[in-house]
C-alpha cells in the first residue's frame, strides 16, 4: 500500500481512521438527502406539479421578488450549483437582462449583466430554445469573455424559459420564450449532466409560468390603478350605476357635486343616497328608457350639465348606466354676459348715433342760420365730432377684443413718453365730461421719461379715469397719481364712488363682466374696457390690480416698465 508523504496512515493511526469513517457517514447522509430531494423532484416532474413555492399565486412585485429568491436558492441547491440567475427578454432593447434577485451575484454584477439576443450562450439558448451546457467557459468560443470574468464563471448550464399555451386537447398552440436561466459553477468539482438539464428545464418552465402570470397580474393592477387615478382626477363628475341600481363607480367630482361620500356610497342603491330629487328622477328616467339623455341642474348656485349613456357588454346587453356631469356655470355666465353685451353694445352705439343724427338734422333744418347762431352751430359740430370719436373708440375697442380672443398680439409703437404731461392731458380731457368731480393729478417731481406706447398708456389712463367718473355718480375727488419704483412706474386712479363688492374683484378684468349690469341703462358701458386695459398693461410687461371698499371707493393700480421688456420688443 502506498501512503503519501505527510498523510496519516489510517492503519497505524486510529484517530485518522475514525475521522475518515465519520466523514464517510456524513457523506452517506448527504447522498441520502440528495437522493430524497431528487426523488421528490422526479415525482413533481412526472406529475406536472410545480415546485411548492412557485405554486402560490403571485400578485405583487414584492411577492414575485420573494418567490424568485426562493426559486434561485432552490435551483442552486438541487443542481449543486454555486450561482443562479434569471435573464428576461426586453423587447425595446432586444436584450436579455439579469433580474433581481439572483444567487451569489452582487447588485453591480446583476446590473451589468445584459446580453443581446444575438450574442453568447444566453442569446443562443434564447434564440434556439434549447439548453446549453458549457464545461469550460473561459475557453469555450460561444461565451462572452467579459461576462465570464465579470461573474467569475467556470462552467454553466443555461436553459430557455418557455411558456406554452395549450388547447383543450393539451396540444401546444403557442410557445413563447421569455428569457433564460443560468446556473454557474457546479460544486464538488462535478459537471452539469443531462439529468440537470431535465430538472432545470422543468423548474424553468414553472418559473416562466409564475413570472408571466405575475407580470400580467401586476400589469392589470397597474392599469386598474391608472384608470382609477384618471377617473378620480377628472374634473367632470362620473357615476356608474349597475343594472341592479347600485352605485358601482363614483369619482370625487361626482361625489362632491352630489354631496356623497365616495368610500361609503359604492354598492348602495342610488335612489337611497342621491338626495337631489331632480338628479334622481333624471337617472331613473335614463334607467327605465335605456336612453342617452341630457339635462341641466342647478345645485348650490352652480349649473351642471348631465349626460347619460348605457354601459353594454360585448353582446350589447345593458349592464349599467353611465352618467357624466360637467360644471357649466362659467359657460352659461359667459353666454349670458355675451347676450347682455349685445344689448349694451347696441345701446352704446345708438346713443352717439342718436346725438349725431339729432344735431345733423337740426343743422340741416336751419340752412339760412335763422335759428342758430354761428357759436351754437360750432358747438353742435363739436358734439357731432366728439360723438363720432366715441363711436370710433367703441368700434376699435370691439375690434381689439376680437383680436385678443383670436390670440393675436396687440401691436405696440414704442416712443419716449413724458408721463407727467400725458397724465395731465388725460385728466383735463376727462374734466370736460363732468362738473360733479374734482380730478387731481399728483406727480412727483423729476419723473423720468419712459419708453412706452403713448397712445396705449393714454387709453389705459383715459379708461380708468372715465370709469372713476362713471362709477362715482354722486361725484367726489378722483386722484391720479404715479410712483417711481425703480424698474417700473406705478400708477393709481382713486375715486370715492360705489366701489366693487369683494366677490367681483377677481372678475372685473374678464371680458363682458359688469358688476352694475342692472344699472346699465343708468351707467353706460360694455364690460370690455377693463379687459382691454389689462391686456394693454400686460402687453407692456406690467401688472394691474384693484383695491376697493363698497360704497367708499376704489383705487386701480397698474405698473409700466420704464423700458420695454428685452424679448419681443415692439410686439407683445
Ligand atoms: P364698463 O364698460 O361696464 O364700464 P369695464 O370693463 O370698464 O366695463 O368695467 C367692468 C365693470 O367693473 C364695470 O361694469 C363696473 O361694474 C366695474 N367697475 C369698473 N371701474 C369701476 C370703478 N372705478 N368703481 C366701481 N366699479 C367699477
Amino acid at each position: 500500500m502506498t501512503v503519501a508523504v505527510g498523510m496519516p496512515d489510517p492503519e497505524k493511526d486510529p484517530n485518522s481512521k475514525r475521522d475518515i469513517q465519520t466523514e464517510l457517514v456524513d457523506l452517506r447522509r448527504r447522498i441520502a438527502e440528495l437522493e430524497r430531494t431528487k426523488h421528490l423532484l422526479e415525482q413533481q416532474v412526472s406529475s406536472g406539479t410545480p415546485v411548492s413555492e412557485m405554486a402560490a399565486p403571485v400578485t405583487t412585485k414584492e411577492e414575485l421578488a420573494q418567490t424568485l429568491q426562493t426559486f434561485v436558492r432552490r435551483v442552486a441547491m438541487i443542481l449543486q450549483a454555486e450561482k443562479c440567475v434569471i435573464m428576461l427578454f426586453e423587447a425595446d432593447t432586444g436584450e436579455l437582462v439579469a433580474q433581481f434577485p439572483a444567487l451569489k451575484l452582487t447588485d453591480e454584477e446583476i446590473l451589468a449583466f445584459r446580453v443581446s439576443t444575438t450574442d453568447g450562450i444566453s442569446g443562443e439558448a434564447f434564440r434556439e430554445g434549447h439548453p446549453i451546457i458549457c464545461h469550460d467557459c473561459a475557453s469555450d468560443p460561444r461565451t462572452i469573455k467579459d461576462n465570464v470574468s465579470l461573474l467569475n464563471v467556470r462552467d454553466s448550464l443555461t436553459v430557455p424559459m418557455i411558456i406554452e399555451r395549450r388547447n383543450e386537447n393539451q396540444q401546444v398552440v403557442e410557445r413563447t420564450i421569455i428569457g433564460v436561466i443560468h446556473v454557474f459553477n457546479k460544486r464538488y468539482g462535478m459537471k452539469f449532466t443531462e439529468e440537470d438539464i431535465r430538472l432545470l428545464t422543468v423548474l424553468a418552465r414553472n418559473a416562466a409560468a409564475v413570472i408571466s402570470s405575475a407580470r400580467a397580474i401586476i400589469l392589470i393592477q397597474q392599469e386598474k390603478k391608472q384608470l382609477e387615478y384618471t377617473l378620480q382626477s377628472m374634473t367632470s363628475g362620473l357615476l356608474v350605476i349597475s343594472r341592479t341600481e347600485r352605485i358601482q363607480i363614483v369619482n370625487s367630482s361626482a361625489a362632491h357635486i352630489l354631496g356623497l361620500t365616495p368610500g361609503t356610497c359604492v354598492g348602495q342603491l342610488y335612489k337611497q343616497i342621491i338626495t337631489e330629487d331632480e338628479v334622481r328622477e333624471f337617472l331613473s328616467h335614463a334607467m327605465e328608457h335605456e336612453g342617452e339623455i341630457a339635462k341641466e341642474f342647478t345645485i348650490s348656485e352652480h349649473v351642471y350639465a348631465a349626460e347619460t349613456a348605457m354601459v353594454r357588454d360585448e353582446k350589447r346587453n345593458v349592464v349599467g348606466l353611465l352618467c357624466v356631469i360637467n360644471d357649466v356655470t362659467e359657460l352659461r355666465n359667459v353666454e349670458r354676459m355675451k347676450s347682455d353685451f349685445v344689448s349694451t353694445v347696441s345701446h352704446e352705439l345708438r346713443t352717439p348715433l342718436t346725438a349725431i343724427k339729432g344735431f345733423t338734422r337740426t343743422l340741416l333744418d336751419d340752412p339760412e342760420e335763422e335759428f342758430y347762431e354761428r357759436d351754437t352751430r360750432r358747438e353742435f359740430y363739436e358734439i357731432i365730432d366728439s360723438e363720432c370719436d366715441r363711436l370710433v373708440r367703441l368700434i376699435s375697442d370691439l375690434l381689439n377684443v376680437s383680436r385678443i380672443e383670436r390670440g393675436l398680439p396687440l401691436q405696440l409703437q414704442y416712443d419716449t413718453v413724458n408721463i407727467a404731461e400725458l397724465m395731465e392731458k388725460c385728466a383735463s380731457f376727462q374734466r370736460s365730461y363732468t362738473d360733479k368731480h374734482k380730478i387731481v393729478v399728483t406727480t412727483a417731481s423729476g419723473l423720468p421719461k419712459v419708453i412706452a406706447d403713448k397712445d396705449k398708456v393714454d387709453q389705459i389712463l383715459t379708461n380708468l379715469i372715465n370709469n372713476a367718473i362713471k362709477y362715482s355718480p354722486e361725484g367726489g375727488t378722483i386722484t391720479v397719481g404715479v410712483e417711481d419704483e425703480g424698474e417700473t412706474l406705478r400708477f393709481s386712479v382713486t375715486d370715492q364712488g360705489m366701489g366693487i363688492p369683494p366677490d367681483h374683484i377677481d372678475k372685473i378684468f374678464q371680458r363682458f363682466h359688469r358688476v352694475h349690469s342692472g344699472d346699465s341703462q343708468r351707467v353706460g358701458g360694455t364690460g370690455i374696457g377693463l379687459f382691454l386695459v389689462k391686456n394693454l398693461v400686460q402687453a407692456h410687461g406690467g401688472a394691474i390690480w384693484v383695491d376697493s371698499v363698497p360704497q367708499q371707493g376704489s383705487t386701480f393700480f397698474f405698473t409700466i416698465p420704464k423700458k420695454p421688456p428685452e424679448k419681443g420688443t415692439g410686439i407683445v
